[in-house]
């Protein structure tokens, strides 16, 4: 029996993962005190219902003491008191720390999250990430809340059964541990399996929230290229692999708990017959048998739940280990101390490289270019030339392999990337928008240090005054779930206003190439054309206005620049840039 135990405690002791979770528990050491009390008071309880028996078949029946008779049916009712109400206090209050210890996790998983560099966000999808919050956060803490309760409770009563048994006849009791390792050997079995399914049915519950956010979100594309077939049979084939994978499990899951009542059984059985041997021999009272008995069919349940709790901890386990691998990537390099200070706008490449994880090839080789402040850089070139990736570089977004971006001569990895973000605006062609008042997503990160007159400057100068007054609660109104209140010319001026708000000296700008109604376009135009001034901007250019505002051209190809200069000097050169403006501007002329 002591080697069943130990192969109950040790692998929870042994596993990280599992001691990283307890190690959330003393913040809550009231509520596990309270919690162990009653569970050691309700695991001891259930051993005196044997003892009460026993006594009550012995002195009740055969020395017919009347006052034992009268009191046993109390005592019983009493010890059922005790024993459910201790079982109703430990699970409410282990819940309440599983809770406790849940909320904690979510927010440092959420902190974490929001601290992670592209490359994370590559490598998890978005649905793997949802499912570890929803699925894997609440396998991992509610199973934690009833295996406590079943390893403190049930090991107590166990031993206690075990020492009723032992105290009464040890012989007897000897013959129990024939089953021991039998029971052992059913548990390791069903440990294993279901630790390796249940990692296979959390990845495949992701790969099923994956699959219905790409058909709620491409709904449109569903419905245009009559994807319906296709989005069901995808649905169809991860709804059936997760339905297999929880069966399998279930199956694993089921079987042991038959299988250790079985063997017990038989155990029971074996023992009985040698008791029945004993009484005959006059070595046990009818009494100690019925203790006996009773203790042993008592013995029963815990050990069932201890049995059924492997399957548990093994789900527990996976849980908890793949929801900490994602905790311990680690963030963003932060490593830069310097701050900038008065920064003037001045941007200066020198040798700069990067090579996307995993790929030989490198997307932007050798790139060296001296920015003045308040420069206009407009980039063009063929779509993968490397446009969008070096804009990228300069907030950080990706680190650059080689070479080096210096913003007033300090080097961008020695700045902290708070100072170096905060002289960075953003307005790219898929624009977020909370699910918030439009104000709010006007003012988004700096709610707190702007007055409601910024905020209105900033609607204003982004052309959105005459939307905004239009709608019943102004500013205030909700820009619904994804923006999805607002049309695509009124999203991309809410980024705008944005990045009026934030005032900053860089200002990195990937034009729309989707159609918007002339009247937006030219809206955003004329609000781009604002913000632009005074600023050092990087332009991914798709208009011919645009380009041709430009202080420098930048034609880009393979990563590199391929040519230089102001709308003129480029056309007069008769290379890649002019032919280019003959396939795509010429016409906008
Ligand atoms: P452009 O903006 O000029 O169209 P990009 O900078 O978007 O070009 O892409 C340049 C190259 O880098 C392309 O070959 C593209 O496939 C690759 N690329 C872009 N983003 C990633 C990414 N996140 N991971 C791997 N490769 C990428």
């Amino acid at each position: 029996m002591m080697c069943f135990l130990k192969r109950k405690y040790l692998p929870i002791l042994r596993n990280a993962a599992l001691m990283r979770l307890f190690g959330y528990l003393p913040t809550y050491k009231g509520y596990i005190i309270g919690a162990t009390l009653a569970m050691i008071i309700g695991g001891g309880a259930s051993s005196l219902i044997a003892l009460v028996l026993g006594k009550l078949t012995d002195m009740a029946f055969y020395q017919q003491d009347t006052i034992v008779v009268y009191l046993a049916p109390i005592a019983l009712v009493g010890i059922s008191i005790l024993h459910g109400g201790t079982q109703y206090l430990s699970q409410f209050l282990l819940v309440r720390v599983a809770q406790g210890v849940m909320l904690e996790i979510r927010t440092l998983m959420f902190d974490r999250i929001l601290r992670w560099g592209d490359e994370l966000f590559m490598k998890y999808r978005c649905a793997e990430v949802q499912a570890k919050f929803i699925n894997e956060a609440s396998t991992a803490l509610t199973n934690a809340a009833g295996v406590l309760t079943i390893i403190i409770r049930d090991s107590i009563q166990i031993v206690c059964l075990l020492g009723v048994l032992f105290w009464h006849n040890w012989l007897l009791t000897l013959v129990t541990f024939i089953v021991g390792p039998v029971i052992a050997l059913i548990l390791k079995w069903v440990n294993r399996h279901i630790k390796r399914l249940t990692s296979q049915t959390q990845k495949t519950f992701g790969e099923l929230i994956g699959t219905i956010q790409e058909s709620y979100n491409g709904e449109r594309v569903v419905k245009i290229y009559d994807g319906y077939d296709y989005e069901k049979e995808r649905f169809r084939n991860v709804n059936e692999r997760l339905r297999s994978l929880t069966l399998k499990a279930q199956r694993v899951y089921s079987a042991g708990t038959p299988l250790t009542q079985f063997t017990s059984m038989v155990g029971v059985s074996i023992v009985i017959v040698f008791a029945l041997i004993q009484a005959k021999m006059g070595m046990l009272t009818v009494g100690e048998f019925t203790t006996f008995l009773a203790a042993m069919l008592l013995l029963l349940p815990p050990i069932r739940k201890l049995s059924s709790v492997n399957g548990t901890t093994a789900a527990m386990t996976a849980a908890a280990e793949s929801l900490f691998r994602m905790i311990d990537e680690l963030p963003e390099k932060d490593a830069g101390t310097r701050t900038l200070e008065n920064y003037s706008g001045a941007v200066e490449f020198r040798n700069v490289s990067f090579a996307y994880p995993a790929k030989d090839k490198k997307t932007i080789n050798n790139f060296t270019l001296s920015v003045k402040p308040g420069e206009m850089i407009a980039l063009v070139g063929s779509s993968g030339a490397g446009k969008s990736t070096l804009i990228n570089l300069i907030p950080r977004f990706w680190v650059p392999t080689e070479g080096e971006i210096y913003f007033d001569g300090i080097a961008q990895s020695e700045l902290t990337l708070k100072s170096l973000r905060k002289q960075i605006g953003l307005v790219s062609q898929d624009v977020t928008i909370f699910d918030d008042t439009i104000a709010n997503n006007i003012a988004y990160g700096c709610r707190d240090r702007v007055t409601r007159e910024q905020i209105e400057a900033a609607a204003d100068a982004a052309a959105l005054t005459d939307f905004i007054k239009a709608l019943p609660e102004g500013l205030d109104s909700p820009a619904g779930p994804n923006g999805n209140h607002l049309s695509g010319g009124q999203r991309q001026r809410v980024s705008i206003a944005r990045a009026f708000l934030k005032n900053a000296p860089i200002l990195l700008l990937d034009e729309a190439t989707s159609a918007l109604d002339t009247e937006s376009e030219k809206h955003i135009q004329k609000s781009l054309d604002t913000l632009l001034k005074g600023r050092t901007s990087f332009v991914v250019a798709h208009r011919l206005s645009t380009i041709i505002n430009a202080d420098r051209i930048i034609v880009m190809r393979d990563g590199g620049i391929a040519e230089i200069g102001t709308h003129e000097e480029l056309l007069a050169k008769g290379g890649l840039y002019n032919h280019l403006y003959t396939l795509q501007f010429s016409k906008e002329n």
